[in-house]
Formats: C-alpha cells, structure tokens, sequence
C-alpha cells in the first residue's frame, strides 16, 4: 500500500503547482499524472500571457519546467489513471492502475477535456481529418482546404496556426459574434486566409477514407448547404474530467466542481483546483495560483488535525 499525506490528481499547472508547494512543505506528495501529463498546455505552441517569459514559451516547455520543479522538492510522479476513490473511510483510499493509495488529503486537479460536436460522422473520421488540435495536426493540410467551428480564443488559436499551413480557413460561427478576446479576432479576421462563416452550424462530416466535405446549417434561415473540406478542427470548448469522482464531489449542472471557501469541496481534507473548478477563467496562471492555494489549505488542514 503506497501512503501519502497528500496525493494531487492531475498533471498541469493546478496539479504541479500544488505538487511543488505540497512538495517545499516536506509533505512529500504524489501526483498522479492522468493519461495526458501537462494537460491542455501539451497541446498549444506559444503561450503569450503566463508572466515571467516576455517573449513567450512553449506550452509543452512549461509543462516539463513546471514537472521538473516539483521533482526537485520531492514529489513523486506516478503515471496512472484515477479509477476510482473510497471517501468513506480515512485516509481516503485511491485506486489508480489497479495499485492502492492511502491518502490523507486529496487535492483534484484533473482539469477538463475536449467537447465534440456530436454530429454524423465526426467520431468516425477523427484521425482522419476530424480534429481537435490544430497545434498537433496543421501541418498535415499544407495547401489545403479546412474549416475550423467554434467562436472563442481556442478556436482563434486554431484558426492561426492553421493559417501557417492551409490555403484557405472557413471558421464556422453558430452566432454573427465572436467570444475570443479582441486581440484573437482582429489577428484572424485580418488574416486574408480566414473566410468566416457567420450563423451556422456543422451538421454532417463526410469522406471516405478521409474527410472532404461537411454540411452546414444557417442558424437563421434553416439552409443546409455542403462545403469541400480537407479537414474540420472542433474547437468549441472543454468539459470538466469528473467521471472517477463517482458523483460524490458537489459539481454544478455543467459538472464543474463546485468550490467550498477557496479550495475545499464538499469533503472535508479534498480539495480542488484549476480548470476542473473553474469555467470562468481558465487560463494556466489562474490554475496555477488555484494549485498553490490547494496546497497550502491542505497543509493547513493537516496541521489543525
Ligand atoms: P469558449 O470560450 O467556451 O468558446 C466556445 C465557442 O464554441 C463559443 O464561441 C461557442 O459559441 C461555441 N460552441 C459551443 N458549443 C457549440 C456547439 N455545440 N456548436 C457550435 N459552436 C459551439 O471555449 P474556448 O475557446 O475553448 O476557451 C475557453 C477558455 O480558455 C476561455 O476563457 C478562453 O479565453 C481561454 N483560452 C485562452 C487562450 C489564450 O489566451 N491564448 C487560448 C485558448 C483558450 P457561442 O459563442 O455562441 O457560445
């Protein structure tokens, strides 16, 4: 049986943060990392606005700088999956790749994870021109066709890393008004690559073997109408990672966990942070900040028992 004072579930900026601060309080923590270590940052290119690096970094650098600094200290790594948790009894027990965990706090990191469409076709093709990260895949459509959907910053990130590779961008809105900041969209509206596709939605992805034409529908007017496509990027957000909670942890109705004060859940000694709490922000420094403070509250809760 491994035990520990503190074990972290997840492994991005909420999760290391925690781990280094949990760590530099000599409680010797876990992390287990989850199937995706370094979380959503492992798939972005250059981060502008995480303070400390005027001239940017890569997501994937950040991630491996913040990993290594909580090593440092002493957290220990473990590269499993959270299947499960026992909260009825303490220490609270863990079961991650079949192995036990004895642990006197918790501290949820788990972050949060794509949302598809959810229309004909998409589950099929993805891999095979359906995607959901155009950091990984732009490459692939050099002088092609593609459309991304979505109307927030992810989808304006998307957008402009594919700019450096396609031809030619539809970015397919459901509303005539984008979300992203204004910086995004001046930056990909401006960009003569991008051809904007207002009021509509993705309704159908065909191809065989490979995607090469959508449906579209005017939220308007009800027109369906079919576009040639190489490929289609889903960019329209991201779902809170709750399911090895088991519905014992208070979320709200979209299953983003719901904080008690700063960092405490419904459970006394578990604790959250970072995107799996927060569907307002959810920026890497705001996560981070989150991990430290779910450290130290757990630090402090193990001090007051
Ligand atoms: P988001 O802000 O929630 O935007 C999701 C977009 O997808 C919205 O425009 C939404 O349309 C659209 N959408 C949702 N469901 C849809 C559906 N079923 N069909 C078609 N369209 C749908 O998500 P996000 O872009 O992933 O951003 C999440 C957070 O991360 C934001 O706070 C963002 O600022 C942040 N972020 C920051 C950066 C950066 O700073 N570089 C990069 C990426 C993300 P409506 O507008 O009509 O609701």
């Amino acid at each position: 049986m491994n035990k520990t004072k503190v074990l972290i579930i997840g492994s991005a900026p909420a999760g290391y943060t925690a781990a280094l601060y949990a760590a530099r309080a000599n409680l010797e923590p876990i992390v287990i990392t989850g199937s995706n270590p370094g979380g959503q940052l492992m798939l972005t290119s250059v981060i502008e606005n995480f303070p400390g690096f005027p001239d940017g970094i890569e997501g994937p650098e950040l991630m491996m700088n913040m990993k290594k600094q909580a090593e440092n200290f002493g957290a220990t790594m473990v590269a499993k999956q959270v299947e499960s948790i026992d909260f009825s009894k303490r220490p609270f027990k863990v079961t991650a790749g079949k192995e036990e965990y004895e642990a006197e706090t918790i501290i949820v990191a788990s972050g949060a994870s794509v949302i598809w469409l959810g229309v004909k076709g998409e589950a099929e093709l993805t891999g095979k021109g359906v995607s959901s990260c155009a950091t990984c895949d732009a490459a692939f459509y050099r002088d092609k066709t593609v459309a991304v959907v979505g109307g927030g910053d992810s989808a304006m990130e998307d957008t402009l890393a594919l700019t450096k590779f396609a031809k030619k961008i539809y970015l397919i809105h459901r509303r005539d008004e984008l979300r992203a900041s204004k910086i995004m969209q001046k930056r990909v509206l401006e960009n003569e690559k991008v051809h904007p596709i207002w009021n509509s939605e993705v309704v159908e992805v065909m191809g065989d073997p490979m995607v090469n034409k959508i449906k579209i529908k005017n939220t308007k007017n009800g027109v369906v109408a079919d576009l040639e496509v190489n490929g289609l990027f889903v960019a329209i957000g991201h779902k809170p990672t709750i399911d090895f909670l088991d519905g014992k942890i208070t979320t709200d109705d979209k299953g983003y966990i719901i904080p008690v004060g700063e960092t405490g859940t419904n459970i006394e000694g578990v604790f959250v942070a970072g995107d799996v709490a927060d569907s307002r922000y959810r920026q890497a420094i705001t996560a981070a900040g989150q991990g430290c403070k779910a450290a130290i509250d757990a630090e402090k809760y193990l001090e007051d028992r």
